[in-house]
């Protein structure tokens, strides 16, 4: 099964994704971790992406789309995949059609979840990651045991520089789910509306009834 999330940035994709994923097995392909490895291993790649990540824009189409058709011709997605951060609009949603039609495949679901711009400001202003494992949390919805600290592994927390608030608007307004690209799945039938202004525990249980 091939699954897309949508959503604004700060409506919790990243998070439901790697709940979904270990309670599904999907494998979870995300641009915006690969974008951000890159980043930290000081590759081309990452150099290129950085100055646009860096403004809170999105990465030219043709980098990213041959970033994710190398991704998902890995053994390791041959089943099935959910795509996190991808597509971010209908040029990347038809580049990722045509290369599943080409193995027999589609995207079977389009899961959008969706949150009230006042919402998402405050929300992304609380967000840290850990450095070693990459697990999210929120200081207000789903803070760390100790502060800085992640609870899973011990490493160290820290804030993504496109989480500070003037960039957070920019990302809001410049990367918000195109009207283009939430139709595109529309009409392709396979769009799920999900409220996502619930608590995490229950925008996760209404992703896996929509992935039944
Ligand atoms: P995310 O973690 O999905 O919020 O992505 C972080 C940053 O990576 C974005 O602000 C973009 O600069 C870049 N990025 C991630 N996915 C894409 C994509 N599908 N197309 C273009 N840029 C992307």
């Amino acid at each position: 099964m091939f699954v897309v999330l949508l959503g604004p940035p700060g409506a919790g994709k990243g998070t439901q994704a790697q709940r979904i994923a270990a309670a599904s097995g999907l494998l979870h392909v995300s641009t915006g971790d690969m974008f951000r490895e890159n980043v930290k291993n000081q590759t081309g790649l990452g150099r290129l992406a950085a100055e646009y990540m860096d403004r809170g824009e999105l990465v030219p189409d043709e980098v990213t789309i041959k970033m994710l058709l190398e991704r998902i011709g890995r053994p390791d997605a041959a089943e099935g995949a959910m795509f996190d951060g991808f597509p971010r609009n209908v040029v990347q949603a038809v580049a990722l059609d045509e290369a599943l039609a080409t193995r027999g495949a589609r995207i079977d679901k389009a899961l959008l979840i969706s949150v009230a711009d006042e919402e998402l400001i405050a929300r992304l202003g609380g967000r840290w990651i850990c450095r070693s494992c990459g697990r999210l949390y929120h200081e207000r919805n789903d803070p760390p045991k100790r502060p800085g600290v992640c609870d899973a592994c011990g490493g160290e927390l820290y804030q993504r520089d496109d989480d500070r608030p003037d960039v957070v608007r920019t990302r809001l307004e410049k990367q918000k789910p195109p009207a283009g690209l939430i139709e595109h799945y529309r009409n392709a039938g396979v769009l799920r509306e999900i409220d996502g202004q619930r608590s995490l525990d229950e925008v996760t249980s209404a992703l896996l009834e929509a992935l039944q």
